[in-house]
């Protein structure tokens, strides 16, 4: 193709909104003691973020607490193990069909159908962390690792995140891995292993070793500890579903988001096993998924105990990889997350069961489903889980009523300028003006399925 056809296909390209996705272009705006200005629609929306040059934590970890958590102890393992969880999910048998007998809006047997078909994808075979098209853990070809000599590593890098956002992935960062975040032991509810009967709980062990091994015949988890690094995505949930929150059709969008997120872990995974490396896919398993999106660049942590990004507020899933992939990480950025959230508390207002704290963030935990030493504030995932059986399908209030969900327009990027100031004052006016917009009130769920622009994920 010549130059000029080039030039005309681009424009065209440009011209009919073609031209899709571009790498995020992240720009240092300007320097300050030891801190960068960044700036990237397609990464932060109209957010200015701060970046710790030496890429210091944004968060505070008390050693003499912190311990790596039991992945047996979080609220969906419980349901496999504690008598107390699984006498509460009793009571979830049956409103299912009350609910849709009832005719109740949100929960009809459309509403129910739309939300468990939306989980097909969420499948643990896309979580392998060897391929039977590639040797062991390692690459499709028995070919040297691609080590491209006239690519400086900050392009090989963004080749991977190129990829990953091919895949599926709104956002991507990589993190070097904090093996506090990984898991002490991990819990397999699922069948991982083919003569396993039942859940397994499995520990973790970060060694040199040559390959992986996800679940070993004596029970034992492998992390070669050459996986130094770790690329942490983030995918999208619907916008208008999750407005219709705390009904079947907010719970579809989280479906959809762990279906699309096992197909971009498992995809990106194979293709850096092609390359000749070693590639772990996670979904919540393994490791606690917000430090260490947090790590990776991705965002902060709010008062609703989840990871708040700049573009899409806390509206998407997680997953990651594990790698040895020599890869250039990202370092934690800051955005005024904690001090709007120090002054907002709308989550905690909105939650219907009262599991989002009020007040200042503590080291410590509520119940043993949290892991304390991290300043924070954590939720109460027992009464939050409590109140999913009582409402028949999982809730997303704190999800959708959170300010930073909101698409972009010139209104809420001039807010969310101002909340990079970090000002208490700006902070109150614009909370008001969030509150006066009437945006975190409940919606209409029937209005969902009357809309005809139903493709919001961008
Ligand atoms: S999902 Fe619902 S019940 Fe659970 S913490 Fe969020 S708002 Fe509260
Ligand atoms: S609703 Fe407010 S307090 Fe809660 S996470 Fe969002 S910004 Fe923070």
């Amino acid at each position: 193709m010549t130059e000029k056809k080039k030039m005309r296909r681009r424009e065209f390209l440009k011209a009919t909104g073609l031209a899709g996705l571009t790498l995020p272009a992240i720009k240092i705006v300007s320097r300050a003691n030891n801190t960068e200005f960044l700036s990237s629609r397609e990464q932060y929306g109209s957010f200015l973020v701060k970046r710790n040059s030496k890429g210091d934590p944004v968060y505070k970890v008390d050693t003499s607490k912190y311990k790596r958590f039991v992945e047996k102890d979080t609220m969906f393992s419980r349901s496999h193990w504690d008598q107390k969880t699984m006498d509460m999910e009793k009571q979830y048998q049956g409103t299912e069909l009350q609910r849709i007998k009832n005719k109740d809006p949100g929960y009809s047997l459309l509403d129910y159908s739309f939300n468990h078909a939306s989980w097909t994808g969420d499948n643990n075979s896309f979580y392998k962390w060897t391929s039977s098209r590639s040797r062991p853990g390692k690459a499709l070809y028995d070919l040297p690792a691609w080590k491209p000599d006239d690519l400086p590593p900050r392009e090989v890098t963004n080749i991977i995140k190129k990829a990953a956002l091919f895949y599926g992935a709104s956002m991507v960062g990589v993190a070097k891995l904090d093996e506090r975040w990984v898991y002490l032991k991990a819990f397999y509810r699922r069948q991982e292993r083919k003569d396993q009967q039942g859940p397994v709980e499995a520990d973790i062990f970060i060694k040199d070793a040559d390959e992986p091994v996800k679940l070993s015949e004596n029970n034992q988890v492998i992390i070669p500890k050459s996986c130094k690094y770790v690329i942490a995505m983030v995918l999208e949930m619907d916008i208008d579903a999750s407005e219709a929150a705390p009904t079947c059709i907010a719970a579809a969008a989280t479906g959809n988001g762990y279906s699309r997120m096992a197909v971009t872990a498992g995809t990106l995974a194979q293709f850096i096993r092609g390359l000749g490396y070693m590639a772990l896919p996670q979904g919540n398993d393994t490791s606690l998924s917000i430090p260490i999106a947090v790590d990776a660049g991705l965002g902060e942590l709010g008062r609703n105990g989840l990871l708040i990004t700049p573009k899409f507020g806390s509206r998407f899933r997680i997953c990651k990889v594990f790698t040895d992939m020599p890869l250039i990480p990202d370092g934690p950025i800051s955005f005024g997350v904690t001090e709007f959230c120090e002054i907002c508390g709308k989550c905690a207002k909105y939650c219907p069961s009262g599991s989002i704290m009020e007040g200042p963030r503590t080291y410590e935990r509520r119940i043993f489903s949290n892991n304390p030493g991290v300043y924070k504030w954590p939720i109460d995932p027992f009464k939050c889980y409590q109140y999913w059986q009582e409402n028949g399908t999982d809730c997303n209030t704190c999800i959708y009523v959170c300010p930073y969900n909101k698409p972009e327009s010139w209104l809420h990027d001039a807010a969310r300028n101002l909340i990079g100031f970090k000002s208490s004052s700006l902070n109150k006016i614009i909370l008001e003006l969030d509150n006066a917009c009437g945006y975190g009130e409940e919606k209409n769920p029937s209005q969902y399925w009357k809309k005809n622009n139903f493709i919001h994920i961008s």
